[in-house]
């Protein structure tokens, strides 16, 4: 008899299961709205001109494949970190920015966990926005942290509840860590606006609480680097010590060769050394050291003037075409006159929608219209095109009457 025959059978990931669904389904009609990866006008995913050339510019220099230092391939690291905070950000002049290579974003969000459960006080809750990305918790929990949430989305109005997540944050235990989307939230689409930031910095101030961001789509918000750094920017302004995990899978399109970053943005610099020394011996003992290839690609990219402006310019494309497609949605459902208000549509950000479809509404899309997309009711715009907006719209309109 097998020493696991007593292990229970896990639900299968609700995401790559609809993948799999859609891989099997043999429509002409079917339209994949699931995973959260950017396609073309034509459902193609896109590698960036930029990328292309950097793997190029790699290729041609003939370079080894020796091990990185733990903390990763340093000039990837340092121009991450001016990414995310500003060359010119104290924090960085003054040297108390720890910056780890890490698996992707997931990778990042994990090292990070692993950090504070060592070292934040036993017992600190990681406070989740509700809903968030499904792997949070998980991930959190991994690490031996407890997970609470606080209110986020106000399905009433899909849009931000405020008043709700104020006092959530007010009525949790002082000092908790607050897992915070950087900016494009996973998976409402629904971002506070710079005035809602400075109220939710107030009340985590009063409150001793430490903010964890989670940065997986810079750029892909609003097309631009430095507005969607905003919330990062401004609590380190304010004086917060905070966590960043960052990942390129989206911005840059790498998402299979796992380029990410953890930093740690510290009092000082003397702290730094202590916590680099300590997140040195956890991402030690997780993969050893980071791997080199999508690092190269992203540092090439990062540090040639000529690449990093070409990369802006793709930004642009990429979220100015789902801009498109988001203010197309929302004509067709008007021409139709499908009840209810379709603002939402348009005025949540990055690369999601949440539609306020209900769990049946959605398997009625899949069903019936062969359109895949999450029982919460999420669509990725990214699947959107001109090809298959018009079958979307008319879908949405028949599961909604
Ligand atoms: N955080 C959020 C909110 C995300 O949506 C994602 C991607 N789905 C990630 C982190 C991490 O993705 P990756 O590990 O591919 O960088």
């Amino acid at each position: 008899v097998s020493a696991f025959a007593d292990v229970p059978l896990a639900p299968p990931d609700a995401i790559l299961n609809l993948s799999t669904m859609y891989k099997s389904d043999t429509s002409d009609q079917k339209v994949d709205l699931g995973v959260g990866a950017y396609r073309d006008n034509d459902g193609k995913p896109w590698v960036l001109p930029v990328v292309r050339k950097a793997e190029k510019q790699i290729a041609d220099a003939q370079l080894e494949h020796e091990y990185l230092p733990i903390a990763g391939l340093k000039s990837f690291t340092d121009a991450a970190a001016v990414l995310l905070l500003g060359s010119d950000n104290p924090a960085i002049v003054d040297q108390r920015v720890v910056s780890f290579q890490t698996i992707s974003g997931t990778g990042a969000n994990f090292l990070g966990a692993t950090f504070l459960s060592r070292f934040y006080p036993k017992g600190t809750l990681v406070l989740l926005s509700d809903p968030t990305w499904a792997n949070h918790k998980n991930i959190f929990n991994s690490a031996s942290l407890e997970t609470q949430d606080y209110k986020y989305y106000d399905p009433a109005t899909l849009g931000l509840d405020l008043a709700g997540m104020l006092s959530s944050l007010q009525d949790a235990p002082s000092g908790s860590i607050v897992l915070l989307h950087a900016c494009a939230h996973n998976p409402t689409g629904v971002d506070p606006t710079q005035e809602q930031w400075k109220r939710i910095a107030d009340v985590m101030q009063a409150k001793g609480h430490f903010p964890f961001f989670d940065c997986a789509y810079q750029g892909f918000a609003s097309g631009d680097l430095d507005r969607d750094a905003f919330a990062i920017r401004y609590f380190i302004e304010r004086g917060f010590e905070c966590s960043i995990a960052q990942s390129f899978a989206k911005n840059l399109g790498l998402y299979g060769e796992r380029v990410g970053c953890y930093h740690v943005v510290t009092r000082n610099a003397a702290v730094a050394n202590q916590v680099r020394s300590q997140i040195a011996r956890a991402s030690r003992a997780i993969i050893s050291n980071p791997p080199l290839y999508g690092a190269r690609v992203a540092s090439t990219v990062l540090n040639s003037p000529t690449l990093l402006a070409e990369w802006k310019d793709s930004l642009r494309f990429m979220s100015g075409r789902i801009l498109d497609m988001r203010a197309e949605l929302r004509r067709l459902m008007l021409e139709k006159g499908t009840p209810g208000n379709w603002d939402h549509i348009t005025s949540q950000i990055g690369m999601f929608t949440f539609t306020g479809l209900n769990p049946e509404q959605v398997n009625y899309m899949v069903k019936k219209h062969h359109i895949y997309m999450t029982k919460n009711g999420r669509i990725s715009m990214a699947g959107l095109s001109t090809h298959n907006v018009q079958h979307v719209a008319q879908a949405i309109d028949d599961v909604v009457r």
